[in-house]
């Protein structure tokens, strides 16, 4: 028992599409720190230019 998450306790957690203008790199992650942290290593590894698009709940299964 690392962490104790409850998904349905309060706001569902963001999903967000991390992509890159520079590369074909894309990445999801579930919450905007998650999507942050993967944008700001890709960033910092390559210097492209990243962009976290927020993914609608009710397309996540697509
Ligand atoms: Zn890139």
């Amino acid at each position: 028992m690392l962490t104790n998450r409850t998904p349905s306790d309060g706001a569902t957690t963001q999903r967000f599409l991390v992509t890159c203008d520079g590369c074909s790199f894309e990445r999801t992650a579930d919450g905007r720190e998650n999507a942050a942290a993967i944008g700001n290593d890709h960033r910092q590894q390559t210097r492209h230019d990243v962009v976290a698009l927020e993914v609608p709940p009710s397309l996540g299964d697509d």
